[in-house]
């Protein structure tokens, strides 16, 4: 019975109750009296010896815990210092934060960094990618590009009607979503403007001409035919049925604030945002929402992107630096 109970008490200090096992040789409280016979003694040395050894083991852990986390704390210190200072140097030479910008930092930060972590940006720098890009062929329709650099001619997509605008069929089911969900969120949802053919498109253009007596002025605020993602049927102009304006004041309504906050969910990006007409071409339009498909659009926002920063990350696409 002594050695059977006895195994897991030993860390309870055993030697410390020595009445207890004058108890199991069969005698009483008294018995702790008698003399300890040799057997007794040599099994109490044993277990003695073994509870020692057991803290000498669970000391070493405990160093070598310490130790571990020594070490890792160092590393991280390490790691963190390097990418201070390349925000810093980011910040100083970036005019604007291309997501190329961002690959670049993170080549300059791992460089300095373990053999391990050099080699996973090797790999990274073959593909020139970040990492975390989703995995989708730009090739696909919902990526058409249409802005003053990349005109997308005479395309002409199969269209449907939802609430007085037409849009890509494809993309119905997603843009009924979106609306229903936002007049859930107790919004009140307009959509004003969608789908949109070459010669619309030609008739608004000309009209802002007239109004500006400018067509690169004009240009700037309605695409030139060819060049309008509303040709494309992925977007839709969406104010507040209340508060129609579009500008940019529309962004304090509630109902643009939630459509920001959830588009993606849904496969929707802003498609214009603040202060990148220079990547864009247009100016910010808290209004207009692009379908990209929910990967994309996910990792656009998440990323502060222009859709022409993101195709870039895939292929080569003409830009205003690459004109002429
Ligand atoms: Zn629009």
């Amino acid at each position: 019975m002594n050695k059977e109970s006895k195994p897991n008490e030993k860390s309870a200090r055993p030697s410390a109750r020595p009445g207890n096992y004058g108890t199991h040789s069969g005698g009483t409280r008294s018995a702790s009296h008698k003399p300890v016979s040799r057997a007794a003694l040599a099994r109490r040395k044993k277990q003695k010896r073994k509870a020692i050894l057991l803290r000498i083991i669970l000391l070493l852990a405990v160093i070598g815990m310490i130790i571990a986390a020594v070490v890792l704390v160092n590393r991280r210190r390490k790691a963190d210092r390097p990418a201070e200072t390349n925000t810093e140097q980011a910040s100083a030479e970036a005019v604007q934060e291309t997501s190329e910008g961002e690959i670049a930092a993170e080549k300059e930060e791992t460089a300095e960094e373990s053999p391990e972590e050099t080699e996973e940006t090797a790999s990274e720098e073959a593909s020139d990618r970040p990492a975390d890009l989703p995995d989708i062929n730009v090739e696909d329709w919902e990526f058409i590009l249409a802005n003053p650099w990349n005109s997308v001619e005479d395309y002409t997509p199969e269209v449907g009607t939802i609430e007085g605008i037409q849009l890509d069929t494809r993309i119905i089911p997603a843009m009924e979503q979106f609306v229903a969900d936002c007049r859930a969120a107790g919004n009140t949802v307009f959509l004003s403007s969608g789908y949109r053919d070459y010669d619309t498109q030609t008739f608004l253009f000309n009209r802002k001409v007239e109004q500006y007596g400018d067509e690169d002025v004009a240009a700037t605020i309605v695409a030139r035919p060819g060049t309008s993602e509303h040709q494309t049927g992925l977007a839709a102009d969406i104010t507040d049925q209340y508060y129609e304006t579009k500008n940019e004041s529309l962004e304090y309504t509630a109902m643009y604030q939630w459509m920001f906050a959830h588009c993606q969910e849904y496969g929707f990006i802003l498609r214009f945002p603040k202060g990148r007409d220079d990547v864009t071409g247009i100016i910010y339009e808290p209004w207009h929402f692009r379908y990209v498909g929910v990967e994309a659009a996910t990792y656009i926002m998440e990323h502060e992107l222009t859709l022409e920063e993101f195709l870039a990350c895939y292929k080569d696409i003409a830009g205003p630096e690459k004109t002429e």
